[in-house]
């Protein structure tokens, strides 16, 4: 018996700060009745061959995917880019530059953390991410370890929260360029967790003007209000609503694997979303003078 629904469009592994390894990922969503996954790790698709091997194996779809947390004035704006080719090196390029300002930047508030008082060692923290690409998550957990937060959910809101003293900006994208990347790599973007986002209502019309084609429309701590306010941007806006667990495996962020329900229409739009780029571009091409 199922315990999930089919679709989760939004998940993680410890190829960035996930818990489970892809394999393990796909085979936990597979025995909670997942069909068709996207694992999303932050700034990386090395998780992808693993996935799509063990899906193959489990009868899991799995869509390679991204999630590019980007720096603006726009407050926590997340960009999902979906079917984005891991062979791709000009991405990857781009991945990795993302990937090493990441570890750049934790390194920054691990010394930080030192000098305020609250020993951590770079070590431990990249022991813990295994290999992944960095975040707060790796250091809000070697933070609990060391007993400087009560939890590791509570670093969140204290040591490393935005704007608290540890806290160092990422040197990345802005949310435009996020949105340009995936589009520019023949993949598709949504918006993850709209309402994270600083300004919605203003950034939602330029998003869609460098090229956003979805909006994370169910999402597992949207009360009805916030599912339907994203129905009406994606019908405003000509977005598909996608959406997923966010499920990582570590303390309370984001529902549990298939735990958010997605309509089954979503991926057929998702993937016509993918054709119009393309159709776009043959028809530059026809049309140029070359
Ligand atoms: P970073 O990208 O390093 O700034 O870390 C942000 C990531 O931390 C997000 O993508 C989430 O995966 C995770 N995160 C953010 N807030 C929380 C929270 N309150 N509890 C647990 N994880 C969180
Ligand atoms: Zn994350
Ligand atoms: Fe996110
Ligand atoms: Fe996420």
């Amino acid at each position: 018996m199922s315990v999930g629904y089919p679709i989760d469009l939004h998940t993680h592994s410890l190829r960035s700060d996930g818990a489970y390894e892809p394999t393990e990922l796909i085979e936990r969503a597979a025995a909670r009745g997942v069909t068709i996954q996207a694992l999303a790790d932050h700034d990386t698709l090395a998780g992808a061959a693993e996935a799509i091997a063990a899906g193959e194996r489990l009868g899991v779809r799995v869509i390679p995917s991204t999630e590019l947390n980007t720096e603006s004035q726009w407050g926590d704006v997340h960009v999902l880019g979906y079917f984005l080719d891991p062979a791709d090196a000009a991405l990857e390029d781009r991945l990795r530059w993302l990937r090493e300002n990441r570890g750049r930047r934790i390194e920054l508030m691990v010394e930080k953390l030192n000098a305020l008082g609250y020993p951590v060692s770079l070590e431990r923290v990249m022991a813990i991410a295994k290999g992944g690409s960095l975040g707060r998550p790796h250091l809000a957990q070697a933070l609990f370890e060391a007993g400087h937060v009560a939890s590791y959910d509570s670093a969140f809101d204290t040591l490393i929260a935005k704007g608290a003293e540890a806290y160092v900006q990422r040197i990345g994208l802005t949310p435009l360029e996020a949105v340009q990347l995936v589009v520019a790599h023949g993949g598709v973007p949504s918006l993850a967790h709209p309402f994270t986002v600083v300004g919605l209502e203003e950034l939602m019309p330029q998003l869609v003007a460098a090229g956003l084609a979805g909006i994370e429309t169910y999402y597992g701590s949207h009360p009805p209000t916030m599912t339907a306010t994203c129905l009406a941007l994606a019908r405003r806006y000509d977005l598909v609503p996608t959406g997923g667990s966010d499920f990582h495996g570590r303390g309370d962020h984001g529902a549990p694997l298939g735990g958010t329900f997605v309509p089954p229409e979503t991926i057929p739009a998702l993937e016509a979303r993918r054709g119009r780029r393309a159709a776009a571009t043959m028809t530059t091409a026809v049309g140029g003078d070359s």
